[in-house]
């Protein structure tokens, strides 16, 4: 462990921190806090501090009760963009019953418990994330809009660039909070952009994700924007994705999905993993891409995946092996989006890989040109299969995957199915703009 309760004390009393934010997710994997005051905060260490859960997303149904946080000691980081003097600093929790058993909907916990599986197979998953996003303006009246003045594209540098300021201060302030950032660089819209930090363990990648969008949520606010992680906010370009790129050890550090006899360098043990990800697709699907928006960004002509296949030499596949350097393998996953919990996320990933492992699955053969060029029968006599075309069909596929259901856990997949169906409702009633300009006039 990374820190004992005295260490936090001890910091928070020379750091002069004034404040301490308990975080936890919802069950969307949207970040929830209550604040505290440093004189609150050993009873919070001693795990004492509950909350009313009944109005969290997710949380309400299942509980009626008061439920209580549990700090994980290695999460303690202050906000470097918050005042210096009486500082703010945080602890993600997990969420734990009055008679301390985990609270059913802590999704946190769900991670865990694939983390532990995979411990017992001798493997340590890491996970590195790619996120974009979008910086838009705020109108007169102080909200978001679809507006940038920007006409920058992919890898543009400044002055086309109007975000380079925006940017360096997200990179300042993670690296401020530990991050290790890799790179960032303006992405291919108007508008949107991409900030890498290096991979790390599932659990804390997950925990830094929901620090992430926080912070470039602030900092763009600093700088009058708006940031959205929305996957595809504009019909005519780009949407924004997070990349996954996934790798396995084993206990001493070896890298378990490198072979470097294999023509891709990837062993067999790979192979396995991407093949049960495979077979689980339709029902990871719906926790990786959870919006009704996050299926009109899995359209052809976006660089987002659109079919289940998998390359080691075209980056157009749904899973791709991405040329590295050094004796290390990786393999990609490119239809999650930024709006994926990513403790569901990367527990259905994790837990059909190892199933794909334990069950030496069969991995299908590579796909190595852009499929969606093709006709229907093509792919269907390649067996190609597509990835859910809506949230609906994603979330049927959630529901007939028993496998995935248990994974995530009965409780949390009655929640996210339920409130996923009532969503899909309320959005097949809606009249678009796009219906009225089509068919007003001309029926
Ligand atoms: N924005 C693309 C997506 O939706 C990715 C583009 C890229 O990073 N090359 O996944
Ligand atoms: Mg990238
Ligand atoms: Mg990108
Ligand atoms: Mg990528």
């Amino acid at each position: 462990n990374r820190y004992t309760k005295e260490d936090i004390l001890r910091m928070a009393e020379e750091e002069d921190v004034e404040f301490v934010r308990l975080q936890f997710p919802d069950i969307f994997g949207v970040l929830k806090n209550m604040a505290i005051t440093a004189s609150q905060l050993e009873k919070a260490l001693n795990d004492e501090c509950s909350f009313d859960g009944v109005s969290i997303n997710g949380y309400g149904e299942l509980s009626k009760t008061d439920l209580f946080l549990r700090p994980d000691l290695n999460t303690f980081e202050i906000f470097p963009w918050r005042p210096q003097q009486g500082k703010v600093a945080r602890l993600i929790c997990n969420v734990y019953n009055a008679d301390g058993t985990p609270y059913a909907a802590d999704t946190r916990m769900v991670l865990k418990r694939v983390v532990e599986k995979a411990k017992k197979m001798g493997y340590v998953f890491k996970v590195e994330p790619e996120c974009e996003f979008f910086l838009f303006h705020i109108d007169d009246g102080g909200m978001p809009t679809t507006v940038t003045h920007e006409h920058a594209g992919y890898f543009d540098v400044g002055p086309v660039d109007f975000a380079e300021n925006v940017r360096r201060d997200i990179v300042l302030n993670l690296e401020e909070m530990g991050f290790e950032v890799k790179s960032s660089h303006h992405e291919k819209a108007p508008g949107q952009h991409e900030v890498d930090f290096k991979y790390s363990d599932v659990l804390n990648t997950a925990d830094n994700l929901l620090t992430f969008k926080m912070t470039v949520k602030s900092i763009a606010k600093r700088h009058g924007l708006h940031a959205t992680f929305m996957p595809k906010p504009k019909s005519d370009v780009d949407g924004s994705g997070m990349h996954i790129n996934m790798s396995l050890w084993d206990e001493e550090g070896n890298d378990v999905f490198y072979d470097k006899d294999d023509a891709y360098k990837i062993s067999e043990t790979a192979r396995c993993f991407m093949a049960g990800i495979l077979r689980h697709i339709g029902a990871i699907t719906a926790l990786t891409n959870p919006l009704v928006n996050s299926y009109k960004r899995l359209t052809p002509g976006f660089e987002a995946p659109v079919y289940a296949t998998w390359s080691a030499e075209t980056t157009f596949a749904l899973l791709r092996v991405p040329s590295v350097i050094g004796t290390h393998a990786k393999l990609e996953l490119r239809s999650p989006d930024p709006t994926a919990n990513p403790y569901l996320a990367f527990a259905a990933c994790l837990a059909a890989g190892l199933q794909g492992i334990e069950e030496k699955l069969l991995l299908a053969p590579s796909v190595d040109t852009n499929v969606s060029a093709w006709t229907d029968e093509e792919r269907r006599n390649l067996d190609i299969e597509r990835l859910p075309k809506n949230m609906c069909d994603a979330i049927n596929a959630l529901e007939d995957d028993r496998f995935i259901v248990e994974v995530i856990g009965e409780a949390v997949a009655g929640q996210y199915i339920r409130a996923k169906r009532q969503e899909w409702n309320t959005y097949r009633r809606q009249v678009t703009e796009w219906e009225i300009k089509e068919y007003l006039n001309r029926y």
